[in-house]
């Protein structure tokens, strides 16, 4: 991992998980998440194209994984990106704050 990964996967995390502010909750301590598709080309990572760690956004267990379905994007993204926002808009927006905050 570079040095300005590392910086920006601090940014990342320290912003806190995303549905939650977007939902009003406040700051929630986050867990990384890389997402399933390149936001900028929609190529799907994980296979030929590994995840940057520039492509992540930041999710509290409980929208991350532990929150079951229509909660957790792991349980079932699809739900999740239909109560919540694309993983594309939540990275755009993630995107925006750390700009803010940098
Ligand atoms: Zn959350
Ligand atoms: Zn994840």
């Amino acid at each position: 991992m570079t040095t300005a990964e590392r910086k920006h996967l601090d940014a990342v995390a320290s912003l806190g998980c995303i549905v939650c502010h977007r939902e009003g909750l406040g700051h929630a301590p986050a867990e990384i998440h890389h997402l399933k598709r390149n936001p900028e080309t929609g190529v799907k990572l994980g296979m030929s194209q590994r995840a940057s760690h520039f492509h992540v956004i930041p999710l509290c267990p409980t929208h991350h994984r532990a929150g079951g379905f229509g909660v957790a994007y792991h349980a079932w993204p699809r739900q999740f990106e239909a109560n919540y926002g694309t993983e594309t808009e939540l990275w755009a927006e993630v995107q925006r704050r750390v700009e803010v905050a940098a």
